[in-house]
């Protein structure tokens, strides 16, 4: 194993409109997962370094919840510009770290800048509602305003696009918030606290606190948080959730997942079989919106294998930066060997292991984490590498009579964040559409990740808390909703009443 610790360099926070050194003495390192090697080292907060954060966005927090919707709108505007002026290199960031394909991690800052374009609405999306002579000479109206201080807490496999979720529409809503990336790859997170303070965004309304779970628990409990985000794996978003929710916070916590994509005898069997390798093997399988079960319904399994398996073998694998790459390494060693362990599991659960991608070793990059494409066929749902996340490359055919126990297995699983169903039948897509359990579907698109301008979340295991992300969502999870009812008193006083008041009559 390569570890060029001496050339790494230090990841710091970024705390009141500076970047800062950790100072607590611990770090993390941060591998470049096509190498193997060591490129950096993060700091993993401690609770001095929490209170200096949450006390500069404390501070900030009236002036900026005071300015003007429409000037917010513009920091938003000249944000959307900067990321677009670096796009490339953000891109590069994240494939450094992360390991995917540059195209896919420039996809990701697509995405992510989506939403910032969302975000520079606000003004009309803060507007409320008036209604003129509630009572005589009474009117009414309401409005939504913002939180305070809000954290988000987000995982390795989106850097750019999950913090890009929560961080424009927390900010234009007038919060402050506070970034713990993942600490796999911290550096995407620095970035753009750089880019947010070029665009005009005052010192102490955006700061990164780079560490794990002493940084995760102190926000967790820290009275001047209000609410907080989170994206990553379910055991944690459902620890995150009770820990936020007990000591009074907002919490969204979006978890894991186990996406559907159910193939009908009607189905273009090649538009299916291309979707199916786009879904579950792109970003190497490391999406929370990837499919990992590809349900095939009647006589449509063995066609669906024949032409899957050709695919999954003529997968091109790389580092990301190799533009010919479709797959790129897995994020760590470590979950590279998860990923292999599943598929020895289902191997010994009795499964059909059609192309084996273990032992997966590229010249020059011997030490990186990667391993090839995997389709396993006769996968049944008592077998655990159909109910749980393996969240690799890896395919399972599920072969089930009719569309009914499609739907039926779907609706039964603990996950539901994301579907799909491939149909030339337009009846039969509309009963799964209407009757799955899930909360992001697809009717022949591969991967339903909802536009900036709807919300993103799922169902059951898959999220926990009331407000999907972004969009509409977003905007309500991040404000409070005030009602006001206004008078302006004329002619004679009415004196005390005493009875409740009733303004319409
Ligand atoms: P993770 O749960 O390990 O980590 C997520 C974040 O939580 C990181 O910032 C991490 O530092 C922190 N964390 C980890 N363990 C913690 C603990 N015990 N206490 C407190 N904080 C802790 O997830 P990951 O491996 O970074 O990301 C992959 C997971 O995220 C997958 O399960 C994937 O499905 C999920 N994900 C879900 C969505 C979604 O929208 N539902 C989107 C992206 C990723």
């Amino acid at each position: 194993m390569l570890e060029k610790s001496d050339q790494a360099t230090q990841i710091g926070h970024f705390i009141n409109g500076a970047p800062i050194a950790g100072a607590s003495g611990r770090t993390s390192p941060v591998y470049n997962p096509a190498t193997g090697e060591v490129s950096g080292h993060v700091a993993l907060a401690n609770e001095a370094e929490i209170e200096a954060t949450v006390a500069a966005a404390r501070a900030a927090w009236p002036a900026w919840a005071a300015t003007p919707p429409l000037r917010r709108a513009r920091v938003m505007f000249k944000f959307k510009e900067l990321l677009e002026r670096d796009r490339k290199e953000l891109s590069a960031i994240v494939t450094a770290e992360h390991g995917k394909v540059l195209s896919d991690a420039d996809g990701e800052v697509q995405r992510g800048m989506e939403v910032v374009e969302f975000a520079c609405g606000i003004p009309h999306l803060l507007k409320g509602e008036f209604t003129e002579s509630v009572g005589t000479g009474i009117d009414a109206w309401s409005v939504r305003q913002p939180l305070g201080v809000v954290a988000g807490i987000t995982p390795f496999n989106f850097p750019i696009m999950v913090p890009l979720w929560m961080i424009p529409v927390a900010l234009a809503t007038g919060n402050c918030f506070i970034l713990k990336p993942s600490e796999k790859d911290p550096s995407a997170g620095l970035k753009i606290a750089a880019l947010l303070a070029e665009a005009g965004l005052p010192p102490g309304v955006f700061s990164v606190l780079q560490g794990d779970r002493t940084a995760v628990e102190g926000l967790l409990a820290h009275p001047d948080i209000q609410a907080v985000s989170f994206v990553g794996s379910t055991p944690v978003a459902q620890a995150i959730y009770r820990g936020g929710t007990a000591s009074g916070k907002r919490v969204q916590a979006l978890g894991g997942a186990k996406n559907h994509l159910v193939v009908m005898p009607d189905a273009d069997l090649d538009e299916a079989a291309d979707a199916l390798m786009g879904a579950a093997y792109g970003s190497a399988g490391e999406r929370c919106m990837a499919i990992s079960v590809a349900v095939a319904v009647g006589d449509s399994a063995d066609k669906l294998i024949s032409k899957l398996e050709p695919r999954v073998r003529a997968l091109r694998i790389g580092p990301g930066t190799d533009p010919e790459a479709e797959m790129g390494p897995l994020v760590t060693r470590e979950h590279r060997d998860r990923v292999s362990g599943y598929i020895g599991i289902g191997e010994k659960e009795g499964a059909k292991l059609v192309v084996d991608g273990r032992g997966v070793t590229l010249q020059g990059y011997e030490d990186g984490f990667f391993i090839g494409g995997t389709l396993f066929d006769n996968v049944t749902t008592d077998m655990r590498i159909y109910q749980e996340e393996i969240f690799g490359p890896v395919l399972a055919v599920v072969r089930t009579p009719d569309m009914a126990g499609a739907m039926r297995m779907i609706n039964d699983h603990a996950f539901g964040n994301g579907v799909s169903l491939f149909t030339a039948d337009g009846g039969a897509a509309r009963d799964f559409a209407n009757g799955i359990q899930v909360g992001m579907v697809g009717i022949n698109i591969p991967i339903p990740v909802p536009m900036a301008f709807h919300s993103f979340g799922g169902w059951k295991q898959s999220m926990f808390g009331d407000h999907h992300m972004h969009g509409p969502e977003g905007v309500r999870f991040y404000t409070r909703y005030k009602a006001v009812t206004q008078r302006w008193p004329k002619g004679a006083r009415r004196g005390a009443e005493f009875t409740m008041p009733t303004l319409g009559r």
